[in-house]
C-alpha cells in the first residue's frame, strides 16, 4: 500500500514516540486527510497557510469544551481553577518547547501578526523616536512590515532593508552596514513563507547584538519544521501563530526575554492586566498578564499545548529530516519537468517550493490543480517585496508538513505535467 492510501486507513492510537517515524501511524491521525476533494484523494500541500490539526489535539479541545471550560485567574470555584491550571500549564509545555527560561516569557496572542504588533506598540512606540531606523528584510512577511511602517509613519523614524540575491538569501555584507547608533530594532524572518529559505537568524542576531540591538524573529514558518530554541538563539523576542503548528486558529505565542517584556508598555489595556485600577491610577500587572487583557483564547491555548506536545513526541528533528526529504524529491523532479522555473534556491531551505510554469499564470495552475484534489496556494503569498525583487506577480507555491508522503509530491508532480498539457 502507498503512503498516499496508508493516510486514509484508520489507527487504534495515536502516534507514540515508539513509532519511529511511522507515516503511516502519522496519517492516520489526520482525519482531514481521508478526504476527497472533486473526487479525489486530498493532497494538502498549503501547510505554509495553515496546517491540518491531528485527532489528539481535536481530542483535547472537545474535552477541555465538555468538561473544563471556565474563565481563568478570576474563579474561586472549581472549574475556573481548573481551566486557569490547563491554561498555564499549556504556558509551561509552550516554555518547554521554545526552551524559553521562564514561563512568564511566553506570551499568548492571537497569532503571529498578533505579536509583532505587540512588540511595535508595546516596545516600538516606548524605544522608537523621529530618525531612529528599524531594520527588517526584503524576506518580510507583511505582517513584519506593514506594523513597522504605521510606527515610522507615526514617529518619523526610518526603516532599512536587508537585500536580497536572486536565489533568495539575504546579503548579509548589507546587513551589516545597515546598522548605526540610531538602529532600535532588526525584524527578520526565520523561514521566508514566499521561498523557504532560512535565515541564519542565529549569526544575524549576534551581529545585532553586537551593536547593543535587540532582534525580533517572525518564527511562524519555522516552528513548524525545525527544533527552535530561543536561548540559544538569543532571540529578544520570537513569535509565530499555533494553526501553522497543527494547532487551533486565533491563538499564537510571542515570547520575549523578560528584562524587554517588563520594560515595554502594554499593548492592550482591560482586565486581566492590572494589579489594580482607579480613575486616578492603574498599577499594571507583571509579565505575562501584563500583556494578555480580557478572556484569553483559552480553549485555543490549551489545544496548542496539545499540538506541541503531538509535535514533540514525533520529534522535529525527525520532521525535519522527513520533510528535507521531501522538499528535495519535489525539487530534483519538478527541476527535471521543461517549462518549470523553481523560483528560491537557497542553500537552505525548508518544507516551501515555490515555482512558475512558462505561458500559464499561476492561479490557473492552482485552480487545475484543485481539480485533481490537489491543494496549493497561488499569488504573492503576503510577501509582495519578495515577488518584486524577483519580478514576478505571482507563484505557485506548494509547502509540506511531515505528514506528507513522496506519494503526495508525485501526485504534484504529475498534476503539473497535466497542467502543461492542457496549456500546450
Ligand atoms: N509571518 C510569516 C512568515 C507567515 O508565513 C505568516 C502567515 O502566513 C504570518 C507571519 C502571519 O501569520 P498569522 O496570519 O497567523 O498572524
Amino acid at each position: 500500500m502507498s503512503a498516499r492510501q496508508a493516510g486514509r486507513s484508520s489507527a487504534t492510537a495515536p502516534y507514540r514516540a515508539a513509532d519511529a517515524f511511522d507515516l503511516e501511524r502519522i496519517r492516520a491521525d489526520f482525519p482531514i486527510l481521508r478526504q476527497q476533494v472533486h473526487g479525489k484523494p486530498l493532497v494538502y500541500l498549503d501547510n505554509a497557510a495553515s496546517s491540518q490539526m491531528p485527532q489528539p489535539v481535536i481530542d483535547r479541545l472537545v474535552h477541555y469544551q465538555s468538561a473544563q471550560h471556565a474563565n481563568i485567574h478570576r474563579g474561586v470555584h472549581t472549574l475556573s481553577a481548573l481551566a486557569t491550571a490547563e491554561y498555564e500549564a499549556a504556558r509551561c509545555k509552550l516554555q518547554k518547547f521554545l526552551n524559553a527560561a521562564e514561563a512568564r516569557e511566553v506570551i499568548f496572542t492571537s497569532g503571529t501578526t498578533d505579536a509583532i504588533n505587540l512588540v511595535m506598540h508595546g516596545y516600538g512606540r516606548k524605544f522608537i523616536r523621529a530618525g531612529d531606523e528599524i531594520i527588517l528584510t526584503t524576506l518580510e512577511h507583511h505582517a513584519n512590515i506593514v506594523p513597522w511602517q504605521m510606527l515610522a509613519e507615526e514617529t518619523g523614524a526610518k526603516i532599512r532593508v536587508v537585500p536580497m540575491m536572486d536565489t533568495g538569501e539575504l546579503c548579509l555584507d548589507s546587513y551589516e552596514k545597515l546598522f548605526n547608533a540610531r538602529t532600535r530594532i532588526v525584524g527578520v524572518t526565520h523561514v521566508s513563507n514566499a521561498l523557504g529559505s532560512i535565515n541564519p537568524v542565529k549569526l544575524m542576531i549576534a551581529l545585532a547584538h553586537a551593536h547593543g540591538v535587540p532582534v525580533l524573529v517572525d518564527g511562524a514558518q519555522a516552528v513548524p519544521h525545525m527544533p527552535v530554541d530561543v536561548q540559544d538563539l538569543d532571540c529578544d523576542f520570537y513569535a509565530f501563530s499555533g494553526h501553522k503548528l497543527c494547532g487551533p486558529t486565533g491563538i499564537g505565542v510571542l515570547y520575549g526575554k523578560a528584562k524587554w517584556l517588563e520594560s515595554m508598555q502594554p499593548f492592550k489595556g482591560g482586565g486581566d492586566m492590572i494589579l489594580s485600577v482607579s480613575f486616578e491610577r492603574t498599577v499594571y500587572n507583571t509579565i505575562p498578564q501584563k500583556f494578555e487583557a480580557g478572556t484569553p483564547p483559552i480553549a485555543a491555548a490549551i489545544g496548542l499545548g496539545a499540538a506541541v506536545d503531538y509535535l514533540s513526541t514525533i520529534g522535529l528533528a525527525a520532521i525535519a529530516r522527513h520533510e528535507h526529504e521531501l522538499l528535495q524529491h519535489a525539487t530534483e523532479r519538478l527541476r527535471a519537468l521543461p517549462g518549470v522555473r523553481l523560483v528560491g534556491t537557497a542553500r537552505h531551505k525548508a518544507a516551501v517550493l515555490s515555482f512558475v510554469l512558462d505561458g500559464v499564470h499561476p492561479h490557473d495552475v492552482g485552480t487545475l490543480l484543485d481539480q485533481e484534489g490537489i491543494a496549493v496556494r497561488t499569488g504573492h503569498h503576503c510577501a509582495q517585496p519578495v515577488m518584486t525583487r524577483l519580478n514576478l506577480a505571482a507563484t505557485v507555491r506548494a509547502s509540506f508538513a511531515f505528514y506528507n508522503s513522496h506519494a503526495e509530491v508525485d501526485a504534484l508532480v504529475a498534476g503539473v505535467r497535466a497542467v502543461q498539457e492542457v496549456f500546450a
